[in-house]
């Protein structure tokens, strides 16, 4: 299997290539050539295997060239160990079941957010990479919310890889701000940048635009943010999962996600092409809608400015991955999508195809604060569920678009003990923390403070040992 760039300018590659990239060299983003199809009667063999299982199964066509199914099946067995339950990381639960409402629950991981399902694939699959080639990756990543930490345990362990996270000081949340610092791990170092995410989001470019300020011992700079192709593919794992354990006709599930940069959803939009029956999925934002106004309008323009809301860890004013999902709508014309992407990174407003039939698959809804506080508080009294404020985003806009033909799975994409300040702006009291969140409790944080200047970022690298 070869992947290609979604700007069309950059040579095909294999998939560990496309791994350690990131980014295609033409500034596109990865996607498979051809995209395998799983029939009826494979899915059917499937139903009843456990996720481990299955995982192995889905990924295989996409990795075969570069990874053999023993390795492949060793790299999810040990990230499956880091869930809760090995045999269960993706649990679904009834939140109704007689209005046939149901809940994906993708907080079970190192980090209590869906970011640790394929990141903790990732930092496994990459570490082996690397060891293949005899190299060594500085992994450097910028967080407002939940990649960070994803990053920071999955990397914690890997042998072939140092990470550098940098968040703006003193403006992520204190569960997020504990999460990435009181890890203990030589490998992991915490920036706290002096401004906020759109500088920590420039200074990262500007080294990865200029990668002289690398040392020579690595071979690869590599960024963690959801672009990242196994990423997506990953994130493919837990709808068929879904699918196989729910009783649902050839018509599929409503699946309701709740989005930022789109990559969980296109995962569910890549599973429908792969074969995963789906009778809807609901794009469900918050307040920052530039997905919502694609959905319903046809228009994708950047926001004007990024609103802090309830779901944080959704508020973006560009959806990266929006643009794998343009290239189907360009009909895989490279050349044509990277003209219509540099226009948008101009500001200017890029129109879908009007005959776009892939989008007739979709629903979309924007939910506010108020709202997000509502359900909160109305699903906690009427079905006994304690949602996260991202999540509730997701149930809002699927009862409201999901219609009412099909069961409803709402994704779950963080615990609620992640967000208590919204929690408590519900008027709902927050749960004890997991244990994942209590084992940091009492320990020292490390981080380093750091000005916003590009200078101080560069000099900091150059000099890491
Ligand atoms: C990252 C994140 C999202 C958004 O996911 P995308 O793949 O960027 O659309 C939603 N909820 C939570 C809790 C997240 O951390």
């Amino acid at each position: 299997m070869r992947y290609i760039s979604t700007r069309g300018a950059a040579p095909p590659v294999d998939f560990e290539t496309a791994l350690l990239n990131g980014l295609a060299p033409d500034g596109g983003l990865y996607l498979p050539e051809r995209i395998p199809h799983f029939d009826a009667a494979t899915l059917a063999a499937w139903r009843g295997r456990d996720y481990a299982e299955l995982a192995a199964e889905v990924l295989r066509p996409f990795v075969a060239d570069c990874v053999d199914a023993a390795e492949l099946r060793a790299h999810v067995d040990a990230a499956c160990a880091n869930f809760d339950d090995a045999a269960d990381p993706a649990p679904l639960r009834a939140l109704n079941e007689s209005r046939g409402e149901w809940i994906l629950e993708l907080f079970h991981g190192p980090t209590l957010s869906f970011k640790d399902y394929a990141m903790q694939l990732i930092g496994r699959m990459m570490d082996a990479a690397l060891q293949r080639r005899g190299q060594r990756a500085l992994v450097l990543g910028a967080t407002s919310g939940d990649t960070g930490s994803a990053a920071i345990a999955a990397f914690a362990d890997c042998r072939h890889a140092d990470v550098v996270i940098l968040h703006p000081h003193g403006r992520v949340s204190e569960v997020q701000r504990r999460q990435m610092c009181a890890l203990e791990a030589p490998n992991v170092r915490n920036l706290a940048l002096e401004g906020d995410f759109d500088d920590c989001q420039r200074l990262l470019k500007a080294c990865f635009a200029e990668r002289e300020c690398l040392p020579e011992r690595y071979g690869h700079l590599v960024a963690v943010n959801s672009i990242n192709l196994l990423r997506v593919l990953a994130q493919t794992i837990y709808y068929f999962h879904t699918h196989l354990r729910l009783d649902v006709g050839e018509a599929g599930a409503v699946y309701s996600v709740p989005c930022g940069n789109f990559g969980n959803m296109y995962a569910a939009h890549l599973a429908r092409r792969m074969g995963l029956p789906a009778a809807r999925l609901v794009v469900a934002v918050n307040s920052n809608d530039v997905l919502h106004e694609f959905f319903s309008a046809g228009r994708y323009r950047r926001g004007d400015s990024v609103r802090a809301t309830h779901a944080s860890s959704m508020d973006i004013s560009v959806a990266s991955n929006l643009e794998r999902l343009l290239f189907e709508l360009f009909d895989g014309d490279g050349a044509r999508l990277g003209e219509a992407m540099r226009d948008f990174a101009d500001g200017e407003a890029l129109q879908a195809p009007a005959s776009a039939e892939i989008l007739r698959a979709f629903g979309s809804c924007a939910v506010d604060d108020v709202e997000i506080r509502d359900a909160i508080a109305e699903t906690l009294k009427a079905d006994g569920y304690l949602l996260d404020p991202h999540t509730a985003v997701g149930v809002v806009a699927g009862r409201r678009c999901g219609g009412d033909a099909h069961p409803k799975v709402f994704v779950a994409t963080a615990h609620p003990a992640k967000f208590p300040e919204a929690l408590l702006a519900a008027g709902v009291e927050p749960p004890p923390p997991p244990p994942a969140l209590a084992a940091l409790d009492g320990r020292a944080e490390r981080f380093e403070v750091m000005p916003a200047s590009e200078e101080a970022l560069k000099a900091y690298i150059g000099a890491l040992q």
